[in-house]
């Protein structure tokens, strides 16, 4: 052990994006001492690269929207499978953790009479996203890290944690290395809280940046904890479809929130075709009707592209196999037409959509105020995660909390666009300040040299086989086609079981995995360290997807294309099994209070 540098800490908080960051402010405001460790340097976290807004029933340019709607709009996008009572939470202490960051100087976008502005979003029912033009993440990870500096957090950039360390039952600490000298640490902490975000490198097409290969969710699993939902991975509908090289990177949803329209290769809007009976009411049946509401007159209903994301997507690919698609594979999605209904549209779309046209311009060459998008679905953002309590976000591992992105619950099969910003602070901040809890109760655990050890020599056996080893690049390449190829936006029973050979395949050959070079800044390194977590998440999903025979939010089965009322009862749990395999099982979705019952009902 002495061969290591030890850090001592009452919560340690790995990764610092918006949940890891607003759970360390909490746990240091209570008087713990914290430290911060992050794969990447400060403000590169994933955070900053939301675009959209976050969500919060705030009321301030529709006033009939309350907690009550919010609530009963991320229950109704979740199809039902969300813990209602987090789903409860997030809707009731988003608007005071918007106020909080505004106070803590995040410049949010106003409306005339000086409030913060909220914009429409897919599946919101009234004009809910705080925003700041299309880069509110850069705002919310500037402002906590700005509020954060000062509480005398102890961050630990670019070291990434490979083990977690466990006295018992309870989760003591991790171990991880740091990417400038490949030195081991041991972080010894009294309390442990997960914020590493989502696993979207698993799968070929993605908006996720290089950070996001499932440690959080692979960390928890190895550790003991039960991953739920791993089955609703959400396809984002649009993502750049050319040129190559930027395949995949995000086009704000906000675009279509704006007045933004999607288009087949003949010109029709198809979004008016397929409106999904539960929605019926509430979206527009004419282009017109659609248009209104996106300019804000409050007798309109949304237009179908604001549907939810999964069935969006679900559409855009549809017309893409069916031969009506654009010439890369996607369809138009178009801003540029708004100049037919206001004067100003070419400023008006930069002062709105900042990043959009820059994106645009700079990578496709395409000037987004005069001509349409191509775009196509990408995978964005994980709704399972790490099985924690609604109110503590303490896993089933005694001491071991997870937040954000890697935690589970909130968003059920699938997340409204909005609401993923908002649960890292609503429940970022729960999980510091039930951390710095549990560590003032709780005296540090003892660390097991035997553990260390056996996690140090594993992390280096890439180069005892050295360049004569399976090259880890390629099997993560292999992986991320497979998983696209096989349990992508439309799954089937025997596809997904080739997927679990292909992933049993792929396992022996990263156990082979070997690097040459040192251990500086060693990229094959770090990526045959990762190449565990993706495939652990990569085989929890697909088991957990072939699990759910029926098709639901994000969750589409060819083979099972109904949605079931005996699958509505049931979230699915994986667990490591003694034998180290995984266990799958059902367990009872969280009942509903008779309050809840009646909110989904008056909004209906
Ligand atoms: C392009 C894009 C736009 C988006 N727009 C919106 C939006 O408008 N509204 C919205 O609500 N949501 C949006 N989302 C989703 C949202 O941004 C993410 O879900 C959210 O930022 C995740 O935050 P997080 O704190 O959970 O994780 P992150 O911000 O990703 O932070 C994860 C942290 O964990 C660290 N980490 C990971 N693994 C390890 C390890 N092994 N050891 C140490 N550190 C580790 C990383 O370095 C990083 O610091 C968008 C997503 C994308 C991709």
């Amino acid at each position: 052990m002495a061969d290591y540098q030890i850090h001592q800490f009452d919560v340690l908080v790995v990764g610092a994006g918006g949940a890891g960051l607003r759970a360390a402010i909490e746990a240091s405001a209570a008087g713990a001492k914290v430290g911060v460790v992050t794969k990447s340097l400060l403000g590169k976290a994933h955070t900053v690269m939301a675009e959209g807004g976050m969500a919060a029933a705030m009321g301030n340019v529709d006033d009939r929207d309350n907690w009550r709607v919010h609530f009963a709009d991320t229950m109704r996008g979740g199809q039902y499978l969300n813990n209602p009572r987090m789903a409860e939470i997030h809707a009731k202490e988003a608007p005071g953790r918007v106020r909080e960051l505004e106070a803590w100087g995040a410049v949010f976008d106003r409306t005339k009479d000086g409030r913060i502005l909220q914009r429409n979003f897919g599946g919101h029912r009234y004009p809910r996203l705080a925003h700041v033009g299309d880069r509110t993440g850069l705002e919310m990870i500037r402002t906590l890290q700005d509020h954060g500096i000062h509480q005398g957090i102890d961050f630990h950039m670019e070291t990434t944690v490979v083990t977690l360390l466990k006295d018992g039952a309870r989760c003591i600490g991790a171990f991880g290395y740091d990417r400038e000298r490949g030195r081991f640490r041991i972080f010894h902490a009294k309390a442990v809280v997960l914020a590493t975000g989502g696993i979207g490198r698993a799968f070929q097409v993605t908006s996720n940046s290089w950070e996001y290969t499932g440690d959080g969710h692979s960390l928890a699993y190895h550790a003991g904890a039960a991953l739920m939902d791993m089955e609703f991975v959400q396809f984002h509908p649009t993502g750049m479809v050319w040129p190559p090289s930027v395949k995949g990177i995000l086009v704000t949803e906000g675009v279509r929130g704006e007045g933004g329209v999607l288009r087949n290769k003949d010109g029709k809007r198809f979004m008016f075709d397929d409106i999904p009976a539960n929605y019926r009411s509430s979206t527009a049946d004419n282009e017109e009707e659609g248009w209104r509401y996106t300019q804000g007159d409050k007798s309109a209903r949304r237009p179908p592209e604001l549907l939810t994301r999964d069935h969006v997507a679900r559409c855009i690919r549809r017309e893409v196999k069916e031969g009506r698609g654009s010439p890369h594979g996607g369809v138009f999605l178009d801003i540029s037409w708004i100049k037919e209904r206001i004067p100003n549209a070419v400023e008006h779309i930069k002062k709105k959509l900042p990043s959009m046209y820059h994106q645009f311009k700079q990578l496709a060459d395409i000037d987004i105020t005069q001509e349409p998008m191509e775009i196509g679905p990408t995978t964005h953002y994980m709704m399972g995660g790490v099985e924690v309590d609604a109110d503590s976000q303490m896993s089933s591992v005694p001491g071991l909390f997870a937040a954000g992105e890697c935690g589970a619950g909130l968003h059920g099969a699938n997340r409204l666009g909005g609401n993923s910003l908002s649960d890292l602070v609503v429940f970022g901040r729960r999980a510091g300040e039930f951390a710095a809890r549990f560590a003032k109760e709780n005296g540090a655990g003892t660390i097991d040299q035997a553990q260390v050890n056996a996690a140090a020599k594993r992390a280096l056996e890439p180069f005892d086989r050295g360049p004569a080893g399976e090259n880890p690049f390629a099997v993560q390449h292999e992986l991320q086609e497979m998983m696209q190829d096989l349990v992508g936006i439309v799954r089937t029973e025997s596809e997904m079981e080739s997927a679990l050979g292909e992933i049993a395949r792929l396992k022996a050959r990263a156990a082979k995995a070997g690097v040459s070079g040192n251990r500086e800044y060693n990229g094959g390194w770090h990526t045959a360290l990762d190449l565990d977590n993706l495939l652990t998440v990569s085989e929890v999903i697909t088991r957990a997807a072939i699990e759910r025979k029926e098709s639901r939010g994000a969750h589409f089965r060819d083979d099972y294309p109904a949605r079931s009322d005996d699958w509505g009862g049931f979230n699915i749990r994986v667990t490591k099994g003694a034998d180290g395999e995984p266990v799958v099982e059902r367990a009872p979705v969280k009942p509903m209070t008779d309050e809840q019952k009646q909110i989904i009902e008056e909004n209906k």
